[in-house]
């Protein structure tokens, strides 16, 4: 392996995570500016309000992998080989997790890797092939990631520079639930 990954957990209030992190507008207008807006079932924009779906859960199990290279001079290329294997450690616990809790996970931004690169369904106006498997992420549902990582996680997210990886890469997900907290 050619990184090490730390996890750091929290769980917030449902109330308080809608109230101070979330701005709808703001997300919205950046998704916009993305080729997946319309074009991804995960993505905005959505038929309902979102908001409905959330009010039924009173905590939020946030997780952020903190992904150090090895080799501090890793190009950016190769984020994507990086971030896979945690990708799907990542996306294969938040589903169990979902089905455990009865609650509502919340993904990734970026590639979907359920039809092996194939266009998209929502482009031809069908249903998701592996609607059971894919979930919004929370910028989708305009969550503050940027914010929710430093002032819930305590990390302060790192980009790269002159075509290099940052000292580590930050993935976020989360779980809306109700109930005993719950072991990641
Ligand atoms: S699984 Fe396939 S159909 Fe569903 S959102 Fe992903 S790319 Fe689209």
């Amino acid at each position: 392996m050619d990184y090490d990954v730390e996890d750091v957990i929290a769980v917030i209030d449902r109330e308080r995570y809608v109230r101070d992190f979330r701005d709808v507008a703001t997300f919205e207008e950046c998704c916009r500016q993305c080729p997946n807006y319309g074009n991804r079932w995960g993505c905005p924009p959505f038929d309902h309000d979102t908001l409905h779906d959330l009010l039924p859960y009173s905590k939020v199990m946030i997780v952020g992998m903190k992904i150090s290279p090895r080799d501090s001079k890793m190009p950016l290329n190769r984020v994507y080989d990086l971030m896979r294997p945690e990708l799907e450690r990542a996306n294969e616990r938040l589903l169990s997790l979902e089905k455990q809790s009865g609650g509502m996970a919340f993904g990734f931004v970026g590639k979907c890797p359920y039809c092996g690169g194939a266009p998209c369904a929502r482009r031809e106006g069908k249903p998701c092939r592996h609607a059971d498997m894919v979930r919004p992420s929370l910028e989708a549902y305009g969550f503050n990631v940027s914010l929710t990582a430093s002032e819930v996680l305590g990390i302060d997210m790192q980009w790269g520079k002159d075509g290099n990886m940052p000292r580590y890469l930050t993935l976020v997900c989360a779980l809306f639930f109700n109930g005993p907290d719950l072991q990641w």
